[in-house]
């Protein structure tokens, strides 16, 4: 299978040929259709499977089709994630897919100054990828707001609650707008990771890689 069988747009095409990319990884295969779709996902998956372009782009495509002509960039798809090693690599990917689209992708996470991050977040951002707290600090000090997303992404559920996350999580999904399409990504399903995204998932498509 190739990524052209796909229904992906040529700016998304274009992008995965100079990454080198020609054939979509079995998460990839699996997933994308299914966000494609609408669909909430539970991907059950470790990193190095291709996991990252398995969302960042569906994302993106969804992103292109469905807000066309906006004229003010507003954060439309978050991805929270729990390390800043993460956070980088999840953007330079949004940056490296989405470089034909338009489409800006940013990064924010805890340990540095956040004036850097609170000058880009003010030059407007569609996609943003974060760490739980310095979302939330920056949330609180009024320099984001999370009404406007329609994507989310929680990433390596299961090291987010091991590091000690839920109550971050709990307070960023009282936040975020009920309608919104969720996708949600862990290593290991033990039961509490099975229950919190029964909190956040509606119906979802589950793939196991
Ligand atoms: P990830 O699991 O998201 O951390 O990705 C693991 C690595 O695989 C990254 O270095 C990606 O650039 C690379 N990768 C992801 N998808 C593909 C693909 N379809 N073809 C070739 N390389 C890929």
């Amino acid at each position: 299978m190739q990524f052209e069988s796909l229904n992906l747009i040529d700016p998304i095409l274009k992008a995965l040929k100079e990454e080198g990319y020609s054939t979509p990884t079995p998460i990839q295969a699996q997933a994308i259709p299914q966000i494609l779709s609408g669909k909430d996902l539970l991907g059950c998956a470790q990193t190095g499977t291709g996991k990252t372009a398995a969302f960042a782009i569906p994302i993106l495509q969804l992103a292109v089709q469905n807000h066309p002509n906006e004229k003010k960039r507003k954060i439309r798809a978050l991805i929270v994630t729990p390390t800043r090693e993460l956070a980088i690599q999840i953007d330079e990917s949004f940056k490296a897919y989405g470089r034909y689209t338009g489409l800006k992708a940013a990064v924010i996470f805890g340990g540095v100054n956040a004036k850097p991050q609170i000058d880009t977040l003010r030059a407007g951002v569609d996609i943003l990828v974060a760490t739980p707290g310095r979302l939330l600090d920056l949330m609180n000090q009024g320099c984001l707001s999370l009404s406007d997303v329609k994507y989310f992404v929680l990433d390596e559920a299961d090291r987010m609650l091991d590091m000690g996350f839920i109550h971050d999580i709990r307070r960023l999904l009282a936040v975020l707008p009920a309608k919104r399409q969720s996708l949600f990504f862990s290593a290991t399903m033990p039961p509490e990771i099975v229950k919190l995204s029964g909190t956040i998932l509606n119906q979802p498509a589950r793939v196991t890689v």
